[in-house]
């Protein structure tokens, strides 16, 4: 089943991906969006075009940088078909277990995804962290079946990348691929319904802060989060 990506990350974020100001981990959410989304993946290839046409018109010492970029963006997209003559024909299958179920994880997610921490649980949230940053929290986020995240909003920026399976809030409904972006700002109480679970990449860059219920409850779902 193929989901139609609605939420995407925006033209702002996508410039600032294909020209490399992102932080990695930002990045890195953006790039795995890229592997579920065809639309973003020509935006990206004409962005890509557009950039690289600039970069030649600069001074060899942009150049020099231009061509930093050009190697990290290989990197990146060395994992995508068609550009990897090296790579295996057939996908590789990268997958993660939790809760007794499997899921395939997008190409940009399989490096680090190798490096992922134990999941840890409470309830029907699943968390595992993956390497990142110092200022970040990167992780995959595991959502069982009709489970409620606690309302809460966001000290910092929260991105949440569907991987798999489907998830609701205040704001909508979100599938495979739909990235959602919270600000300091925002409020959410995001759920599943009782027949779908969902797994996500989650990429924060400050604690949540839980707005209802006892904070001794949440204090440590806080812990578990950040
Ligand atoms: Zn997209």
């Amino acid at each position: 089943m193929t989901h139609a990506v609605k939420f995407h990350p925006g033209m702002m974020l996508m410039e600032q991906y294909v020209e490399g100001t992102l932080s990695a981990e930002v990045a890195l959410a953006v790039a795995t969006h890229i592997d579920l989304c065809p639309h973003c993946q020509h935006l990206c290839q004409d962005l890509h075009n557009d950039h690289g046409s600039q970069l030649a018109k600069l001074s060899p010492e942009m150049n020099n940088n231009a061509d930093d970029f050009a190697q990290m963006l290989d990197f990146i997209t060395s994992q995508q078909p068609n550009t990897a003559s090296h790579a295996p024909k057939q996908q590789e299958s990268v997958t993660v277990n939790v809760n007794g179920r499997e899921f395939r994880i997008p190409r940009a997610l399989s490096r680090l995804v190798s490096q992922q921490s134990k999941w840890l649980q409470l309830g029907g949230i699943a968390t595992a962290k993956l390497p990142a940053g110092e200022k970040t929290h990167v992780s995959l986020l595991y959502i069982d079946k009709g489970t409620e995240v606690p309302n809460h909003s966001h000290l910092g920026m929260e991105m949440t990348l569907v991987l798999s399976g489907r998830i609701y809030d205040e704001s909508g409904e979100y599938g495979a691929g739909d990235l959602l972006i919270n600000s300091p700002d925002d409020t959410h109480t995001p759920h599943t319904r009782a027949d779908e679970d969902c797994l996500c990449l989650s990429v924060l860059s400050a604690p949540l802060k839980f707005n209802k219920g006892l904070v001794r409850l949440l204090n440590p779902l806080q812990q578990f989060f950040y």
